[in-house]
């Protein structure tokens, strides 16, 4: 399928010929002609399956064939949960809007208002921006929300993990009932459903892939180890695999930023990119680490959704995420637009719940490597199919004595993907083989990474040159030959909501308790 067969002017294939878009992809195949129809849209789509152009090329469509604005007015707002994203969806529309005469901006808080303010005076066809911000423009009388066309909710998902129901409430309450509402979101949780209950109308529902599935193209693994061996390790694979740039997703600000100093102890150049941190300062260290100026960035979750790196091709968990959703967005991170990516996270004993937890959601047992040296004193139990088989018989045998038990055969049984997969009850779409996973590489054996070669683009050496023609250093070179050329740093990301926004949740008498919204992210 062509974008000309999905019915989209020419100024827009144009451009897309320039970007190198040959084919829609599958959330672009089946949101395009719903958009371009005027309907509402809900639609389960990770970050990486192109789901921005999916919703920017049909609106930016329809708002070139339909009129024009007026000052202060918006005709297209896209609502995003972070600044990083806010920034990304907007480049999108400028990008994919490059041969239209159309005018679009975005707004987000931590930034002077003045300049967003001035930008409304003429009016816009597209604004992005965060919630709070947005509010407080309104609040300012800076913006009419009069001739609002179309709404956009992107990662819908993530705005309630922050916090952000009762601004979506507010706003909503100012919009025109009258509008087209398109509501994208990673995964269709029961209160993701609710919030589009109550704001979509008669919607096409689509789903580009199993929501909870990671992302196919990214290669998981993880390696058992202590806690405390966890930056020792983390040197040790950056010189043993000959890493080249990595995004390193840390649990919280603190942890980012002792192990930004640890690494620029041992000449690591790293950055950090966190709440403390001015939106400046963030976008300088996300550009730094994009032109390769520093070989690694630290981030917590906020600002994995934001980040859209081309060609990253490694991932690290060095702390595995509270919430199993979050190892979705941050693997997300790497294998982006089909290219070939690697996620190994470090686990300790302390994390295996959330282990389980991530394993479940994707329905995958991740295979399991030890690596010599590192090996954890503190074991992490099994939680493959020797995990779940003892834990089923347990279960079987408290809830139903008198039932026959069976044995436990693994997903060529028919049942569900090792680990705690079972629990969930939901059989098939395995990921990666469960029982094959654990037992052909038993910890401790030669599953070791002396022996058994990480996964690596076909052709190339694991942790060799993996783009060995291209020049080191250079933007698009990652874990090229030899040592990167980046200077000293660290980049560690966060993200964050306003006092205004946290100050407005609170005054929420239903606001929900969620880990995420307490603590520094
Ligand atoms: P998204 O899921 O919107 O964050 O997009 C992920 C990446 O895929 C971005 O870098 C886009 O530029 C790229 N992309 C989106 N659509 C296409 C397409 N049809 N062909 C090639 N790359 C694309």
């Amino acid at each position: 399928m062509t974008f000309q067969a999905l019915g989209l002017i020419d100024p827009i294939q144009r451009t897309l010929e320039t970007l190198g878009y040959k084919q829609p992809t599958p959330v672009q195949k089946q949101a395009i002609p719903v958009v371009l129809a005027g309907r509402d849209l809900m639609a389960a789509a990770q970050t990486g399956t192109g789901k921005t152009a999916g919703f920017a090329l049909p609106i930016l469509q329809r708002l070139t064939m339909d009129g024009v604005t007026a000052p202060k007015a918006v005709r297209c707002l896209v609502l995003v949960p972070t600044r990083e994203l806010a920034e990304q969806v907007y480049e999108s529309f400028r990008s994919y809007g490059g041969n239209l005469p159309l005018k679009s901006a975005v707004a987000y808080g931590g930034v002077p208002i003045e300049p967003q303010i001035t930008k409304l005076r003429k009016g816009l066809d597209v604004l992005v921006a965060t919630p709070g911000r947005l509010i407080d423009l309104h609040d300012q009388g800076a913006i009419s929300f009069a001739m609002l066309q179309t709404l956009v909710l992107d990662e819908a998902d993530r705005m309630l993990d922050l916090g952000f129901e009762r601004d979506l409430d507010i706003l909503l309450a100012a919009l025109p009932k009258q509008r087209q509402t398109l509501l994208f979101s990673a995964t269709f949780s029961d209160e993701i459903r609710k919030l589009a209950g109550g704001m979509l109308k008669d919607p096409v529902s689509i789903q580009v892939s199993a929501s909870n599935t990671a992302t196919k193209t990214v290669k998981q693994w993880l390696i058992p180890t202590d806690k405390r061996r966890k930056p020792e390790l983390l040197l040790h694979l950056l010189k043993k695999l000959n890493w080249g740039q990595v995004l390193v997703f840390v649990k919280t600000r603190k942890g980012v930023e002792a192990l930004v100093k640890t690494l620029q102890e041992h000449g690591i150049s790293a950055d950090s990119i966190h709440g403390d941190k001015t939106q400046p300062a963030r976008l300088r260290a996300l550009a730094r680490f994009k032109n390769a100026e520093v070989q690694l960035l630290v981030a917590t979750d906020v600002a994995a959704r934001g980040l859209d790196i081309e060609a990253l091709p490694q991932v690290v968990n060095f702390d595995l995420p509270t919430v199993a959703e979050d190892y979705i967005h941050r693997i997300g991170r790497t294998g982006r637009a089909s290219m070939e990516g690697e996620a190994v996270s470090l686990v300790c004993a302390d994390e295996v719940d959330m282990l389980k937890a991530i394993e479940t959601l994707t329905r995958q047992v991740i295979h399991r490597i030890e690596e010599p040296g590192f090996e954890a004193d503190h074991r992490v139990p099994e939680t493959g199919p020797k995990g779940a088989a003892a834990a089923a018989a347990k279960k079987a045998a408290a809830e139903a004595p008198a039932k026959k038990k069976r044995p436990f055969t693994g997903p060529a049984g028919g049942k569900a993907a090792g680990g705690s997969a079972t629990a969930s009850g939901k059989p098939g779409n395995v990921a990666t083989g469960g029982k094959a996973a654990v037992t052909a590489r038993p910890a401790g054996g030669d599953a070791s990474l002396g022996t058994w070669t990480p996964p690596a683009p076909s052709g190339k050496p694991a942790g060799g040159a993996r783009s060995a023609g291209a020049k080191p250093g250079s933007s698009r070179t990652y874990g090229g030959g030899g040592k990167p050329a980046a200077p000293k740093g660290a980049v560690v990301v966060t993200g964050g909501r306003g006092a205004k926004s946290l100050a407005r949740a609170a005054g929420k008498a239903t606001a929900k308790p969620g880990g995420r919204k307490t603590g520094p992210r």
